[in-house]
């Protein structure tokens, strides 16, 4: 077989994971193949929020992915009476998918990855000692899969495995500053919309070589409700600080959050990334998906050594791990954050200093803040 490890989806997940297993296995240089759909620069609706704890987990081993950038020091929580502000230094930056996912996949190129462009995967065959994949044209043959090919997974689909039923409706566009917005160092979250199980956004972003705004609405869908109109209330929204919302493309997408009762493998076949789920509360997924691919290289670098790799045990391996654990907290959360306990969480995010503190320790990825870089401005 020409190939040990296949990847569908060359995302943060799928190129993380290349990286990753490359890095403890360096012998396999050549060896993992990764199959992407579209050609890079190729774009993905996103705000480009990256949490620090992404760009730490690639730079441990090597990787910087150097694009035009915004340094994000704070988060704003905005709830109906006022706001709270949080800005304990570095704790992540906003990029521009366009940029980022190309430079990741060079990086993932010149360190021995083999990157086919233009490569749907549109057939999987599995027997009980290898893979095939038809992306195309063209059929490859490996060891083992990894389905890290986003939102509407094919490999997902094809492992048979129902989608997670707890989804969010999300509408994002890049619009000018206007005098209202939060410095350009913060992310804005806004959940004064009680109406709606999720919170608006203003996120700086580096477009044009100019600091512009990503604003957008995430609204969850739980199992049995109506989803929300995303799109109108981003119109109201943008008309509310003296934006024309005609004057700007929107983009409308939907995010599977993680579910952590659900199978994540089936044989020789494993999903990371947003194949498998991402942070229901927020719908942030590129700093996770890094976290999945660190989880899931190191893991497969173990189970190749294997002469018959079975991933039985990648679902409780994946819920042990940081991340794992981190999403399974997180699914439970989103049900109290905007289900069960709303305006009690409100209050604990807008009235206690260190749970504004946690969450951007989180997002960062551990770094402490300090109590004099609490800001509140509440009735
Ligand atoms: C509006 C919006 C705003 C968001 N904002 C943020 C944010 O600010 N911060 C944050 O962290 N997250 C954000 N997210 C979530 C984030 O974009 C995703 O969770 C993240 O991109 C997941 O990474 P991934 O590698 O798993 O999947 P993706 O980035 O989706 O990559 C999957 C790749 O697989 C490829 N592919 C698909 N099908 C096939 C196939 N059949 N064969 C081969 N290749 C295939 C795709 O072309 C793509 O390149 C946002 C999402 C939305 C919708």
């Amino acid at each position: 077989m020409p190939y040990d490890v296949i990847i569908a989806g060359a995302g943060p997940a799928g190129l993380s994971t290349a990286l990753f297993l490359l890095n403890a296995r360096p012998d396999l240089a050549g060896r993992v193949l990764v199959l992407e759909k579209k050609a890079f620069p190729r774009d993905k609706t996103c705000a480009g929020a990256l949490g620090g704890r992404g760009d730490s987990l690639l730079e441990s081993i090597g990787v910087r992915v150097e694009v035009p950038s915004i340094p994000i020091s704070g988060l704003r929580f905005t709830v109906p009476r006022g706001f709270s502000e949080r800005t304990p230094g570095p704790i992540g930056r906003t990029i521009r998918r366009l940029e980022y996912d190309a430079a990741l996949a060079a990086q993932a190129r010149a360190r021995g990855v083999l990157l086919v462009e233009g490569a749907p995967v549109c057939q999987i065959r599995v027997s009980r000692r290898e893979v095939e994949v038809t992306a195309g044209e063209e059929v490859y043959g490996g060891r083992v899969l990894v389905g890290a090919d986003g939102l509407g997974s094919f490999v997902r689909r094809w492992l048979g495995l129902s989608f997670a039923p707890l989804k969010a409706r999300v509408v994002e566009m890049d619009t000018e500053r206007t005098e209202g917005d939060p410095p350009p160092h913060v992310l804005h979250f806004d959940v004064s919309d009680r109406g709606l199980n999720g919170y608006a956004w203003d996120f700086p972003t580096p477009l044009d070589g100019e600091v512009r705004m990503s604003r957008g609405v995430y609204g969850l869908v739980f199992p049995g409700h109506d989803p929300p109109d995303v799109a109108r209330l981003l119109d109201r929204r943008l008309e509310s600080i003296g934006l024309d919302p005609g004057s700007h493309r929107k983009r409308q997408m939907l995010e599977r959050g993680f579910e952590p009762h659900q199978p994540f493998a089936h044989g020789r076949v494993i999903l990371v990334g947003e194949a498998a789920g991402v942070d229901p509360i927020t719908g942030e997924g590129m700093a996770e998906a890094i976290q999945y691919g660190a989880v899931a290289g190191t893991y497969l670098a173990k189970k190749l050594v294997l002469g018959h790799p079975d991933f039985a045990d990648w679902r409780t391996h994946l819920l042990r791990s940081p991340v794992g654990t981190d999403l399974f907290l997180r699914r439970w959360g989103a049900y109290l954050c905007f289900r069960y306990a709303r305006r009690p969480a409100e209050l604990l995010f807008a009235r206690v200093p260190g749970v504004l503190d946690q969450a951007a320790r989180l997002f960062a990825g551990g770094r402490p803040g300090r109590k004099e870089d609490y800001a509140s401005a509440l009735d």
